[in-house]
């Protein structure tokens, strides 16, 4: 391969869009998970046009993309990793999305600092619908007591997201995220991921979450 790096990613990133173009009307948001990547890495995503980026940790967001905010005014962050209440504080000043609220505590946490900072990043709840003891997210049946307790905390809810099992067909859990979406009037369904992105396009996915299939093996 003769490849430059640069020419790797757009290329990869182009036959994405296209992939997700081909499977849905309109196609999801590809949101970039950058986390672990270097910096040439996000440097090439940058030059390639990317601009929506998904990260794991509160801290490792702020120290790939604080400074780089400032170059590139439009870019939007996604908090997708499990987020502590005592940090809600920092994914609100720096998030422009959070995709893991999956408890009261969290949500508590979360209608207290964006009173705080006058911030209001989108929430999206996280639902464990494959139902897995170590997951994090809301069970399926626990979601509607969720919904209500962070509307009573004046916070709005954009949508649902999920992680299905590793070893078992997604298609299913998509199904299930898109129905609860439904059932509770939410727009936004982040679900997909490397393997699956094109199947939660078509099961109506409005952001996928792609990091390997872009960057590469994470190192
Ligand atoms: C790491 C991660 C991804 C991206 O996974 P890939 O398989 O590398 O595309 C997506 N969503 C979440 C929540 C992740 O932690």
């Amino acid at each position: 391969m003769t490849d430059t790096p640069e020419a790797g990613f757009s290329k990869r990133r182009d036959a994405i869009l296209t992939e997700l173009a081909a499977a849905a009307n309109p196609p999801p948001v590809l949101v970039a998970v950058s986390k672990t990547q270097p910096d040439d890495a996000l440097e090439e995503a940058l030059a390639a046009g990317q601009r929506i980026f998904g990260e794991n940790r509160a801290q490792e967001a702020l120290s790939h993309w604080g400074a780089r905010r400032e170059r590139f005014p439009d870019l939007e962050l996604h908090l997708i990793g499990a987020l502590q209440s005592n940090k809600a504080e920092e994914a609100v000043r720096l998030c422009d999305v959070i995709q893991t609220l999956d408890r009261p505590k969290l949500a508590d946490a979360l209608a207290a600092a964006i009173t705080k900072t006058g911030r209001t990043p989108r929430l999206l709840i996280q639902v464990n619908t494959g139902e897995e003891p170590q997951k994090a997210g809301v069970s399926p049946d626990g979601l509607p007591d969720l919904i209500a307790h962070a509307r009573g905390k004046g916070l709005e809810i954009s949508g649902l997201m999920c992680i299905p099992p590793v070893g078992e067909p997604a298609g299913p859990h998509f199904a299930l995220l898109a129905k609860l979406a439904r059932a509770h009037n939410l727009p936004i369904l982040s679900m997909g991921m490397s393997a699956d992105y094109a199947l939660a396009a078509r099961f109506g996915a409005t952001h996928v979450r792609v990091g390997t299939a872009l960057f590469g093996e994470r190192t």
